[in-house]
């Protein structure tokens, strides 16, 4: 049976499964990592490409069945673990960056993928099903609704590309909400670079906190009122009309004024 507690709604459609697998395109030599195999309904598919083969599953009641299942695999290995706390260097090696797959638990979905841009910079590629909400949030830029915190900080790390939509009835049980696919590529060289990343989170942060209101009202909270006229923005905009990049420089000049006083 299917644990809520775990978000499990294992994939049932055939042409889904062979989708994803698709546009992930397996090559010889390269290591997969899969988060929540569950019954391994897109695992097994996974297994006769990949030649190096991880899986990170929470829920010890299916380790022993995947263990078994996949035993035959030539490298197989399984972690009976939570991905929110897995150590993803333990499993990176000199010569492969990793390639990373999840329909994930949609309760998690989203520290999970903040703590997987901790590694983007060996990261390929990640393959991921999400609630169809997230990925717009994900792919969205200035002036959209779904623009925001998510989306930012994602497009900082990664590009961003929604690949195709999932209806609930792909999955058993079906999920009271619909799904997308999307693959996210970490940049080679980012286009643009914040000096500390983190000034860039908090400022995105705060911006979105209280998306109606003006920069000015977040921005408050980060210099001196007397500094507002020297950073390199019309604070009377909102944030959501403010590009990545526009978030990039504020940032910076932020982390210029702070480092001055
Ligand atoms: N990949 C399978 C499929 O497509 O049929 C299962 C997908 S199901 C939506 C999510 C899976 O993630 C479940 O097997 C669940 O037990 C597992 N899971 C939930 N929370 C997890 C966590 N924190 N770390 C690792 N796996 C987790």
């Amino acid at each position: 049976r299917a644990r809520k507690r775990f978000g499990q709604n294992f994939l049932v459609d055939g042409n889904v499964i062979d989708r994803i697998v698709g546009a992930i395109n397996p090559q010889p030599g390269e290591l997969l990592v899969e988060i929540g195999p569950g019954k391994g309904a897109l695992t097994a598919r996974l297994a006769d490409k990949a030649e190096h083969l991880r899986v990170i599953e929470l829920d010890r009641d299916l380790v022993p069945w995947l263990k078994v299942q996949f035993e035959k695999h030539p490298d197989f290995e399984l972690f009976q673990a939570d991905a929110l706390k897995f150590d993803f260097t333990t499993l990176m090696n000199d010569e492969q960056s990793l390639r990373i797959v999840g329909n994930l638990p949609y309760n998690i979905s989203t520290p999970l993928i903040f703590h997987l841009l901790s590694y983007a910079g060996q990261v390929k590629d990640m393959h991921f099903m999400l609630q169809k909400e997230v990925v717009k949030r994900m792919a969205a830029g200035p002036g959209e609704k779904a623009y925001g915190r998510l989306g930012i900080m994602v497009q900082y790390d990664c590009q961003v590309e929604p690949l195709f939509e999932v209806p609930p009835g792909a999955f058993d049980p079906a999920p009271k909400v619909d799904s997308a696919v999307v693959r996210l590529t970490p940049h080679a060289r980012r286009p643009f670079t914040a000096t500390n990343r983190k000034t860039l989170s908090q400022l995105v942060n705060v911006a979105f906190q209280q998306r109606r209101k003006t920069l000015r009202n977040a921005l408050k909270n980060l210099v001196e009122p007397e500094q507002l006229d020297q950073l390199p923005v019309d604070a009377s905009l909102r944030p959501e009309a403010l590009s990545l990049e526009d978030y990039v420089r504020l940032a910076n000049a932020i982390d210029t004024l702070n480092s001055a006083s």
